[in-house]
């Protein structure tokens, strides 16, 4: 053997990355299932089963493939690949370039050879050159100008369906009676069931049912399901908060897509041939699409470009420690935070929308700290990823970076879940009401948040309109006194 190749937890692929330069005659691949990942915090359990048992199964399936593969547990990536070297160490050892600093910088330290990471549509450079010429980093711009350089959903220099995005007919709320169908489910295997026993005692959240696959043929299933039944109506609904379906039309391909057992241009490629067979509208094939060719390749490409500090960004200096109900949705009465934490309890996984505007708004209004927040989401979610979490939670999620990335805050009252989501009416607290025993903490909360930080927001153009309707509240110091009770309570899980 001449060529040690490691694949990592993230880039379970085949067909990329580092296995497209590997030889079966020279090359040995090496898997490395690091303790210090496993329980080094307190991970989702779906989130550890779904990450080990997928890299379990890539090595089995690349051995029966005909491939010299060793799958090592050890304390760290890095003792792992120590280990290896000395065994074998007139080799040479490659890897595909590494999707997060901390693991790029502990094998450059190594001496480790990178070759390109293809598990993007966007290299670092094509990023670089598209942010380097930017005023301010709109998404939109970054994708319109994917939408170009791919080809993707064009008709010569013009959008198909005659529009960049069809947003305007994508923000329906839940219809009351609805199919939303049935999600795919899968069955444990001995793979699976061996990780299973293996999980620490102190790993979190249910896995009782396995709603994750944990093999490319069950990431391709979960495709296939999607284009099939789902694809048309994800559009219209990818907004909706339905009581009835945690699922609702999204296609669950994130995890997939994340740890390399599908590929952004396959699953593009996919989309764009279901479309073209006709019937899907081209509203839904559109927020699809942006959601991978866009929202995915930008938030990875602000990652490296906004560098490693990024993360520590505290620009609204929010020091509230992480609020109890994150981690025991029953330490809450809010009908929407506790349905949605218990569905991340469940399956590590809600839609963007939860968690934007129920998981991270609570806490970007109750001044929960930036990095405390991302910790949690990292934690708990199937398919977050350093790259995926720090421009999301830091730039998004709670405004840290002071509008870097986006230029007002998303918080919100109680409205905007009343009306996308089915919540409310079965909530002891009143989404109309900001005062008074009975009132929605949201409502309450995003008041005395746009107070707080009045002096900043007013300097800001996209918040005219909200510091307009403040000024106007003829309540305020009502507001401030319900405010102090309500985040006294949800520090105590009394709310
Ligand atoms: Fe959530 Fe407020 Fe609605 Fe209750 S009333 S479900 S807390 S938004």
């Amino acid at each position: 053997m001449k060529r040690i190749l490691f694949i990592a937890f993230d880039q379970l692929n085949a067909d990329a990355g580092v296995m497209k330069i590997a030889r079966k005659e020279t090359d040995h691949i090496v898997l490395i299932e690091s303790q210090r990942m496993i329980s080094g915090r307190q991970w989702h359990k779906q989130r550890l089963l779904f990450l080990i048992s997928s890299a379990r199964h890539f090595a089995k399936n690349l051995i029966e493939a005909g491939w010299t593969v060793t799958y090592l547990k050890s304390a760290t990536t890095v003792e792992g690949l120590l280990e290896m070297r000395q065994k074998y160490p007139e080799c040479e050892l490659l890897c595909a370039t590494p999707n997060s600093f901390r693991l790029k910088e502990s094998l450059a330290r190594l001496g480790v050879t990178f070759v390109e990471n293809d598990f993007f549509l966007t290299s670092t450079a094509t990023f670089t050159n598209w942010a380097s010429g930017q005023k301010t980093f709109t998404m939109e711009n970054f994708y319109r100008s994917q939408r170009k350089r791919l080809s993707i959903l064009m008709n010569g220099t013009e959008p198909v369906g005659g529009a960049w995005n069809f947003d305007a007919e994508n923000r329906l709320p839940p219809p009351k009676a609805h199919n939303w169908g049935e999600p795919l489910y899968f069955e444990f295997d001995d793979i699976d069931e061996q990780v299973r026993t293996e999980l620490p005692e102190n790993a979190w959240g249910n896995v009782d049912g396995k709603t994750w696959g944990t093999s490319r043929a069950e990431a391709l299933g979960q495709m296939q399901n999607f284009f099939e039944y789902h694809f048309g109506e994800f559009g219209p609904y990818e907004d909706a908060m339905p009581s009835e379906s945690w699922s609702a039309h999204h296609s669950l391909l994130s995890p997939y897509l994340n740890n390399g057992l599908l590929l952004a241009s396959e699953v593009v490629a996919a989309a764009i041939v279901r479309f073209e067979q006709g019937d899907i509208p081209v509203s839904s094939c559109e927020g699809f699409i942006r959601q991978i060719i866009g929202w995915r390749e930008y938030i990875n490409g602000m990652y490296w470009y906004l560098g490693q500090d990024y993360r520590e960004n505290n620009q609204l200096d929010a020091r509230r420690d992480l609020l109890p109900l994150f981690r025991d949705p029953n330490a809450t009465e809010m009908n929407c935070v506790r349905s949605v934490v218990s569905d991340v309890q469940e399956r590590g996984w809600t839609h963007h929308i939860p968690r934007l505007m129920v998981l991270s708004n609570l806490a970007l209004v109750t001044g929960v700290s930036p990095q405390a927040f991302l910790d949690w989401m990292r934690e708990v979610f199937i398919d977050a990823a350093d790259w995926v979490m720090v421009p999301n939670v830091i730039g998004m999620a709670t405004h840290a970076d002071g509008g870097l990335l986006m230029t007002k805050p998303y918080a919100a009252g109680g409205a905007y879940i009343s009306k996308m989501g089915q919540f409310c009416k079965g909530c002891k607290y009143d989404p109309k009401q900001r005062t008074g025993d009975d009132a929605c903490p949201f409502t309450t909360l995003y008041w005395d948040f746009l107070d707080r930080h009045a002096e900043t927001f007013s300097k800001n153009h996209r918040m005219f309109q909200q510091m307009g309707g403040l000024r106007r509240l003829s309540n305020l110091a009502e507001v401030k006194q319900r405010a102090v009770q309500v985040l006294h309570g949800l520090e105590s899980g009394q709310v």
